[in-house]
């Protein structure tokens, strides 16, 4: 990885991070709503960790770097998320190259999802995180760019809302998860709005 790369890489991370963590009130609103309030507070404790490691983990070639990342949203999350989110991070940067470039990405974002699929038992249509991470994958694929992929998150959380929810604590609930947004939907808006910008930076 080049000098340039580690910069991105880590403003990119710390935009990430920085991001979720002003979300937290409203995470934990939404899972207030539809689980046990916890999602803000469990995905502020783990970005926090990685915003505290950053120079260390940035210094690392990029498949490491988001392997350590992943692994401290893992210790640190909690509840269902931390896991999920934790395999998204492991698996990308198994898959990933050092240079990636954006079929690369395209390629091992889409791996990483199914790692998520897998460690979930859960599938897109649950109104789950992959409600939000299956679009954007399939608008990555669909030659979006930064803006597009955005609204292709913010559309797919808003399409959680009707969703009945069959995995995760708000399917505890049955049809009174009907219309709220998903929380774990809502977070991994937040994070690809957050690291958008990396479409225009992988050619
Ligand atoms: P917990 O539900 O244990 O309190 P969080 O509140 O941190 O954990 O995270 C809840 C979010 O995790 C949900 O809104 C949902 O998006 C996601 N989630 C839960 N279970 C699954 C699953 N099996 N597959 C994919 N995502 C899930
Ligand atoms: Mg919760």
């Amino acid at each position: 990885m080049t000098q340039t790369d580690q910069i991105s890489f880590e403003t990119v991370v710390r935009e990430v991070a920085d991001a979720v963590i002003a979300a937290t009130d409203e995470l934990t609103a939404l899972d207030r709503a539809i689980g046990d309030g916890d999602h803000g507070l469990n995905m502020r404790r783990g970005f926090q960790a990685v915003l505290e490691e950053l120079p260390a983990i940035a210094a690392q070639p990029l498949p490491q770097a988001l392997q350590t990342a992943g692994m401290r949203l893992v210790m640190k999350v909690g509840g269902a998320s931390g896991p999920l989110y934790g395999t998204l991070f492991m698996a990308l940067g198994k898959t990933l190259p050092e240079n990636p470039s954006r079929a690369d990405f395209i390629t091992a974002f889409g791996a990483a999802i199914d790692a998520v699929k897998a460690r979930g038992k859960s599938d897109a249509g649950q109104k789950t995180m992959l409600d939000v991470l299956v679009p954007v994958h399939e608008a990555l694929s669909a030659g979006a760019d930064a803006k597009a992929l955005r609204a292709a998150a913010h559309r797919a959380a808003e399409a959680t809302v009707p969703m009945l929810a069959t995995r995760g604590r708000a399917s505890f609930l049955g049809e009174r998860s009907i219309g709220h947004m998903d929380p774990g939907a809502r977070s991994a808006e937040i994070i690809v709005t957050a690291a958008a910008d990396l479409t225009e930076y992988a050619s």
